[in-house]
């Protein structure tokens, strides 16, 4: 396309989208408080807009990522040339049916707000996640868990946009169609070509006592094992789910003969006894309360936080021969 020509169309788009904002910085919308501007920046809250905004994108070329919470990314110093389509549906709707609570939940609400609306409504089965940062529709792209469950668990379908080429439509992804897994879903291996709008999660009855009592646990366990002081994007990598034979390694750290027999081998761990705990690029560190949480001590580069990453990767692979792969997602 001609520069005139792209200038043109932007400027066309602009007028579409008068909410369209430009030059934002992208650290303002992450945890990790880290990151470039972005060059176009829109917020949206329906259906409609949202398929606009997209074909609009593709016309022009113009490349977008889909933003969440901003609790699992990394964002270039440099930010995004591109546009940031932050999704914004808010929307929340609680049925009873057939003894079971069916919610249905836009992809917008945060996860700390969805659970203060859950307990209201006295649904149980989401409290592992109440004090997850980060947006749902973020959660279910990467089927976030803890505590031994996950989004999966609690998900029927997910309304979603699926974009294909200048085309896109709305779609209905039963949960047999989301191929989730730990930390994946069909919506992370084809991003950014799938955008999560809405979520239909089926929950139980439960008491507003029982429910809290869950949370608070949770959030109580959080306070005293991760280094919540600091940003940081949660856990860096994804834990080993492979046990470690190597009979030398197994004999300096008998820890892993435990590990083993749980086929789990926490990321954390590997990158304590690889000697980096605290170990710092800058002002990017890998925590000293929690190895899997590398954290923002004030001013930190995303290159120096991205080098910290690759550099944690080679040395658990030079020590235990596994190569950690990450949760978090490059933005660009
Ligand atoms: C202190 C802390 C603790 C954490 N603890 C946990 C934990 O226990 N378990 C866990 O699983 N995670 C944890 N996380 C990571 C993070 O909070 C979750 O992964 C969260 O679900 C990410 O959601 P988000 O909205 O912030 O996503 P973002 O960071 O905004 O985006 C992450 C990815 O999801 C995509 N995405 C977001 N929304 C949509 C959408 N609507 N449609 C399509 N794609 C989308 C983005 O394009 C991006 O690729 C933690 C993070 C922090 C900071």
């Amino acid at each position: 396309m001609e520069k005139t020509d792209f200038k043109k169309r932007v400027k066309e788009f602009k007028k579409e989208f008068p909410s369209l904002k430009e030059k934002v910085l992208l650290k303002d919308h992450t945890a990790w408080r880290m990151g470039g501007p972005a060059k176009y920046f829109l917020e949206i809250k329906n259906k409609d807009e949202l398929e606009k905004a997209i074909i609009s994108a593709k016309k022009i070329n113009l490349p977008f990522f889909v933003l969440g919470g901003g609790s699992n990314i990394l964002v270039s110093d440099k930010g995004f040339r591109g546009l940031i389509i932050k999704i914004n549906n808010l929307g929340f709707e609680v049925e009873e049916k057939n003894g079971k609570m069916e919610i249905l939940a836009g992809a917008g609400l945060s996860l700390g707000s969805l659970s203060a609306k859950l307990l209201k409504a006295q649904a149980g089965g989401m409290e592992w996640s109440s004090s997850i940062p980060g947006s749902l529709g973020g959660a279910v792209f990467g089927n976030a868990g803890a505590f031994g469950s996950c989004l999966s668990d609690s998900a029927e379908w997910i309304e979603a946009l699926e974009v294909k080429n200048k085309k896109c439509a709305f779609k209905k992804y039963f949960k047999k169609n989301c191929a989730f897994s730990y930390r994946s879903s069909v919506f992370k291996k084809k991003a950014p070509n799938i955008i999560i709008f809405s979520v239909c999660l089926s929950l139980e009855k439960s008491k507003e006592g029982e429910i809290s009592k869950k949370m608070k646990g949770y959030a109580d366990f959080r306070k005293k094992r991760h280094p919540l002081d600091f940003p940081s994007a949660g856990s860096v990598f994804k834990n080993y789910y492979k046990p470690i034979k190597n009979k030398k390694l197994v004999l300096q750290f008998p820890e892993l003969e435990n590990f083993n027999q749980k086929k789990e081998i926490p990321a954390g761990w590997l990158i304590e006894k690889s000697g980096l705990k605290g170990k710092r690029f800058g002002k990017a560190q890998i925590s000293e309360k929690h190895c899997n949480f590398f954290i923002n001590l004030g001013g930190a580069k995303a290159k120096d936080m991205r080098a910290l990453i690759k550099f944690a990767q080679k040395k658990v692979e030079k020590d235990f021969g596994i190569e950690l792969m990450e949760e978090i997602i490059y933005l660009p």
